[in-house]
């Protein structure tokens, strides 16, 4: 296990930041691989109609992260998008094919952790073999997507834990939501039954950082 959790490390103490403070620095971005897979999944599965309608729709600060005529629009594995930016593509994804937005954020979650195709996230899922497992390497897995946010597990059973996020600036409700339904999924897949994921505090509620109760049937 120990090569999954040299993947990213977790600063110390003393070089923790502020969400204000990452902010500041340019934290807050999903890496490329995340939406590159978020956007192949799109286009994919509702064709390049519904793709020119995506960029049409959408505003032109959004747009000039686009290159529509490229592959994937022009999304880049190597580089970072600000979540502002790929909470639009995604509520703005679901708009176009009129899904409703919860079931379609749904949709892209578990699709892009069952398509996860990339070297380094399948070294990371190889060790996810319990639902308890979701909760040790939360981070981890985390990491893989984001460059920035803490999370912290607490209430571990064997039916249950607390994710505790914090140190993640530029909060976008639809990234909150997609990270919940990606390790919903993620415990899914080890095979256990009613997977629930609850958001017990959020930073679009007002609290000052973001709590999910994850519980299952063993
Ligand atoms: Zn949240």
């Amino acid at each position: 296990m120990a090569d999954s959790n040299e993947l990213r490390s977790v600063p110390p103490p003393h070089l923790r930041r502020s969400a204000a403070e990452l902010a500041a620095a340019g934290f807050g971005n999903l890496y490329g691989t995340g939406l590159r897979g978020a956007v192949e999944f799109f286009l994919q599965r509702y064709g390049p109609a519904a793709a020119h309608a995506l960029v049409q729709r959408l505003g032109p600060g959004a747009r000039q992260h686009l290159t529509p005529n490229a592959p994937v629009l022009g999304i880049l594995g190597t580089r970072k998008y600000p979540y502002a930016f790929v909470g639009e593509m995604i509520r703005t994804m679901a708009a176009v094919v009129r899904a409703e937005e919860d079931a379609f954020i749904r949709e892209i979650a578990v699709a892009g952790v069952d398509a996860t195709t990339s070297t380094v996230a399948r070294i990371a899922l190889r060790y996810v073999v319990k639902p308890t497992d979701v909760a040790t390497h939360a981070q981890t897995l985390f990491s893989l997507f984001h460059d920035a946010g803490r999370i912290t597990i607490t209430d571990l059973t064997d039916r249950e834990y607390l994710s505790h996020l914090t140190e993640w600036p530029n909060h976008d409700l639809t990234m909150c939501k997609l990270g919940i339904y990606a390790a919903a999924r993620l415990i899914e897949q080890t095979g256990v039954r009613s997977v629930e994921a609850r958001r017990e505090k959020c930073i679009s509620w007002g609290h000052d950082h973001c709590v999910t109760r994850m519980r299952w049937a063993p």
